[in-house]
């Protein structure tokens, strides 16, 4: 089943979510919204969704990042992002660690900012501890653009959006970044666009 996608404005977004305990999630309820949000997310389609992005003030969220995600984009940009394939799995109840100053800075987007992309300094290697799909605590180790996911979702957990950590001056829709910025470097968008670090 196919979740509607809540946009920018929605109060849901936010909002700290609940924490689910491992019966919680083992249950028929939790465990179709799983399903559901996996296919969701490959409808988009994106590489993580919230579920504040559905609506639910829950801490759970799903990633993604499938090998055809990849397999048409060049070589080096892939390189620079530090980005690989990543499986489908489930994180709840999240806590984050930051390994390093987030200077790893690209553009990245959201499924509840339809249309619109900046650029967001993010850490390169992330540590978090959670539960997994069926309630087992889990720790995962997380370097380049998985990171940058991770650290994105789990903001969604707990009300933050990209916008409130962008370069503002960034801040663009994906018609003129696909138009004007893509293929251009940190240091040129830097040059051209200008932001304090
Ligand atoms: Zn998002």
């Amino acid at each position: 089943m196919r979740l509607k996608i809540v946009q920018a404005g929605e109060a849901v977004l936010r909002q700290r979510g609940k924490d689910l305990s491992a019966g919680e999630i083992r249950s028929r309820e939790i465990q179709n919204l799983i399903e559901w949000m996996r296919e969701t997310m490959y409808d988009a389609p994106g590489v993580g969704l919230a579920a504040p992005q559905v609506g639910l003030s829950l801490r759970l969220a799903v990633i993604e990042d499938k090998p055809e995600n990849l397999k048409d984009v060049p070589a080096d940009y892939l390189k620079e992002r530090d980005r690989k394939a990543v499986p489908f799995h489930v994180i709840v109840n999240p806590k984050l660690t930051l390994e390093g100053p987030a200077d790893a800075e690209f553009f990245e987007g959201c499924l509840s900012l339809s249309g619109f992309t900046a650029v967001v300094p993010r850490a390169r290697k992330v540590r978090v501890e959670c539960l997994d799909h069926q309630g087992e605590p889990k720790t995962i180790q997380a370097s380049g653009w998985y990171a940058r996911i991770l650290q994105h979702e789990i903001d969604h957990l707990v009300g933050t959006v990209y916008i409130d950590r962008m370069r503002s001056r960034t801040f663009m829709s994906v018609e003129n970044h696909n138009r004007y910025w893509k293929n251009k470097s940190s240091a040129d968008l830097r040059k051209l666009i200008g932001w304090e670090s």
